[in-house]
């Protein structure tokens, strides 16, 4: 039985970065102000988020990180047709099987918090009394030690620690009431490191740099019409100045970090005829539409989505961006 839970556990936890993305995910759904991130060894080694959010009870301890374990039902209506019902407590589970977790939690009005180790999705012993401020520390150490293929394909790749960077830049700057940071472990400086803002362009100048910021114009579009398409979008694209190698499109639909290639295809052709020197832009948008709108087509690990009308939708943003581009470039 345990092969079989390592080798699901290996599908939801595919790379160091998927490891980060549902523990950060996890401290924002717990209301946290301040996400802090170490790394070490590409996450191989560690990784390690601490968070200020409510802390998970405990009588919740014991069997957090079986399967299916959530507190997130009811949320999870909503959730459900943008996050596969596969992932309904299943991230911590998975990370137990692949990986050896570690949980330090403590709740609101408690004197001491508590730290408790698992593997294989139980408890290794009854979780022990600790000293603790506010919140959850998760820390996963060893990742993929029982994977020995996966390991070594990782290890010869140097990039997971930019995957996690670039996934942390993207929260940020969306998440703008929450601080976040990532650093390596051991190094002074960090490499994301956002404040509490209440400006996106300001979150933006912060984690992406002042050129990029000055680079950006705001951009909007919307429809409100049953029969054709109902949502609202609002952002920021680059203008002319941004030249870059590679386009960067961050995309988050009803507050989670998606990817819909048919709309990034869409706005590179725009960029493309219209600004050819400045061909792969900077985008940042927000979508909101109704939840039952939002389909996970792909691999649920990929976010890549679908929207029902999609095509609707991505014309309509597509016009947007256009007219943009055009009032900018006269
Ligand atoms: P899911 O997020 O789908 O519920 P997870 O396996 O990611 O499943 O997490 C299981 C449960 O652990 C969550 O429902 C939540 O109750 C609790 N949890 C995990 N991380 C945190 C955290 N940082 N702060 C508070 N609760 C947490
Ligand atoms: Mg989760």
């Amino acid at each position: 039985e345990s092969v079989v839970n390592r080798i699901a556990a290996g599908e939801v936890i595919q790379r160091p970065v998927s490891a980060v993305k549902e523990l950060v995910e996890n401290s924002l759904d717990a209301n946290s102000t301040s996400i802090n991130v170490v790394v070490k060894d590409g996450g191989l080694k560690l990784i390690q988020v601490s968070d200020d959010g409510h802390g998970i009870r405990y009588e919740d301890l014991a069997i957090l990180c079986e399967r299916h374990t959530t507190s997130k039902l009811s949320k999870y209506e909503d959730l459900q047709s943008i996050k596969s019902m596969g992932f309904r407590g299943e991230a911590l589970a998975s990370m137990t099987y692949v990986g050896h977790v570690t949980v330090t939690t403590i709740t609101k009005g408690q004197l001491h918090g508590y730290r408790v180790s698992y593997r294989d999705g139980l408890m290794e012993q009854e979780p022990k009394p600790c000293a603790a401020v506010k919140g959850t520390q998760i820390m996963v150490e060893n990742l993929f030690y029982n994977m020995i293929a996966r390991k070594k394909t990782l290890q010869n790749s140097s990039d997971d620690y930019t995957k996690i960077v670039d996934l942390l830049s993207r929260l940020a700057i969306h998440h703008i009431n929450v601080g976040f940071s990532c650093r390596k472990h051991g190094a002074a400086r960090a490499d994301v490191h956002s404040v509490t803002t209440s400006s996106r362009l300001d979150s933006i100048r912060t984690v992406y740099g002042v050129s990029v910021a000055r680079s950006l114009m705001n951009i909007e579009a919307s429809d409100n019409d049953p029969s054709t398409s109902v949502f609202k979008m609002d952002g920021f694209i680059s203008d002319s100045n941004y030249v870059a190698k590679k386009a960067t499109m961050v995309l988050f639909i009803n507050d989670r970090l998606v990817e819909c290639s048919a709309l990034k295809r869409a706005i590179e052709i725009v960029y493309t005829a219209t600004l050819p020197k400045a061909s792969k832009p900077f985008i940042y948008m927000s979508i909101v539409l109704p939840s039952e709108h939002v389909d996970v087509n792909v691999h649920p690990t990929k976010r890549e989505v679908s929207l029902l009308n999609q095509e609707i939708i991505v014309e309509k943003i597509q016009s947007a961006v256009e007219l943009k581009l055009r009032q900018s470039n006269e």
